[in-house]
């Protein structure tokens, strides 16, 4: 062992474990691909000013949690904390909103960090694939994105999961709200952090999991009382266009999130397995965040998953996901002449397609042939001097255990029959 570790609130992805995680990233991934949505990649960090403007200077994210740096020309950066302020300023920066194809439709993934409090579910580093839909104002695209997480959480074979909704009202109804509460909050028995909230974000409180905190909310004015009429009609549509899909979910007028941008449409999945940290992905409409970073109007909505949650989701309902055998042939050579020739033999497979490996070392048979096992491989070829000597290699189904002597010329061809 090393004397280095992996840095606190981090773990590593290695196998089998991370191709699980792979196949988890491809199956939230495909149905975006599948729907219009052009994948976009930006860089692991951004101007800190980005986030402090676009996810909100009152929120945990910005105050707490960023990794910020001085870089050694002065600049100010900030490991990303979240995606969908740099994908926004990405469009924005490279005028995809201007292509006069709206909405601009994107997916992303990558790595996120946030210093945050490390526990299981909650980590420093951790894996999103997100999408966001940028430029239109339509239920029915914010209706699409819950519809497509809901599909990719489905196609892993979850089922223990619930969609939280709720509207948070736009530019128009929200400061009336925001002024109602701030008076409720204002006759309540707060700490200092909390009072400060309350002037900089008093929706954010209603978010407050102590129970202190939560018994004297009861009878707080409510967001629903005060919708306007346009947000209510909006929001009564992504509903009736979820119902029609065939898509459950639970209004949940509590819902605010974390993040300052969003207007309308919020939505969270959490998942029953995971304990505290039962979010698993969640995203709204932002139709403010545009103008907020100097960009002109665009509403826009997006979510974002997370892969690692996503994963101790799998294993807390006890999914194991059918991956296939990563090696479709291993080759087992005995001797010298049997490692030319099988070497050649396996640069052969790999080029017409076929996943091969190779007992490498000079291994005695048994522990080659542990290898091949280990491998997970369905075929096994093995050679030794005599099999050379008649031009033949043993072509042995590792699934039936037949073994069969082959032409070395035709294996190639032979293994590719079989495995159609
Ligand atoms: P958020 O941007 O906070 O809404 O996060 C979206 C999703 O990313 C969450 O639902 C989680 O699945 C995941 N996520 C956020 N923060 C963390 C973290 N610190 N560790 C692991 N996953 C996270």
């Amino acid at each position: 062992m090393s004397t280095f570790k992996a840095p606190k609130g981090t773990y590593d992805l290695i196998p089998p474990v991370s191709a699980t995680f792979l196949a988890v990233r491809e199956a939230i991934a495909a149905p975006l691909k599948n729907s219009g949505y052009g994948y976009i990649e930006t860089p692991g960090f951004e101007n800190v000013e980005l986030f402090a403007r676009g996810v909100g200077e009152s929120t945990d994210i910005v105050t707490k949690e960023m990794y910020t740096l001085t870089t050694k020309g002065g600049d100010q950066l900030a490991l990303r904390p979240e995606g969908t302020a740099s994908v926004l300023r990405a469009a924005l920066e490279a005028n995809l909103h201007k292509a006069g194809n709206l909405p601009v439709k994107l997916w992303y993934s990558g790595s996120y960090y946030r210093y945050e409090r490390p526990q299981k579910g909650r980590y420093r580093h951790f894996s999103q694939v997100g999408a966001e839909a940028i430029g239109t104002e339509d239920p029915a695209l914010d209706a699409e994105l819950i519809i497509l997480a809901d599909q990719a959480y489905r196609s892993l074979g979850l089922s223990q999961f619930r969609i939280l909704l709720n509207s948070l009202g736009d530019k128009e109804c929200r400061p009336v709200y925001r002024a109602a509460l701030q008076d409720f909050l204002g006759g309540l028995d707060l700490d200092e952090d909390t009072r400060r909230r309350s002037e900089i974000n008093p929706l954010r409180v209603l978010d407050d999991k102590r129970p202190e905190v939560q018994k004297q909310l009861v009878g707080a004015p409510m967001l629903r009382d005060y919708l306007c009429d346009a947000c209510k009609t909006y929001h009564e549509q992504v509903r009736e266009l979820l119902n029609a899909a065939g898509v459950s979910y639970e209004d949940d007028e509590k819902l605010v999130r974390g993040l300052d941008y969003y207007t309308r449409t919020t939505f969270e999945f959490v998942h029953d397995g995971l304990g505290s940290q039962s979010a698993v992905g969640g995203g709204g409409r932002y139709d403010g965040l545009s103008e907020m970073i100097g960009g002109p109007s665009l509403p826009s909505v997006g979510w974002a998953l997370g892969v690692d949650r996503t994963v101790l989701a799998l294993e807390a309902e006890g999914i194991e996901l059918e991956l296939p055998a990563t090696t479709s042939v291993f080759a087992v050579p005995l001797g010298e002449e049997a490692r030319r020739l099988l070497f050649g033999t396996v640069t052969e497979l790999r080029k017409s397609g076929v996943a091969a490996d190779f007992a490498y070392g000079g291994k005695g048979v048994k522990a080659a042939m542990k290898a091949a096992n280990r491998s997970g491989a369905r075929f096994t070829i093995v050679a030794g001097e005599r099999d050379l000597a008649e031009g033949v290699v043993q072509l042995k189904d590792m699934e039936s255990g037949e073994q069969e002597a082959v032409a070395l010329d035709k294996v190639t061809d032979e293994i590719r029959r079989r495995l159609g």
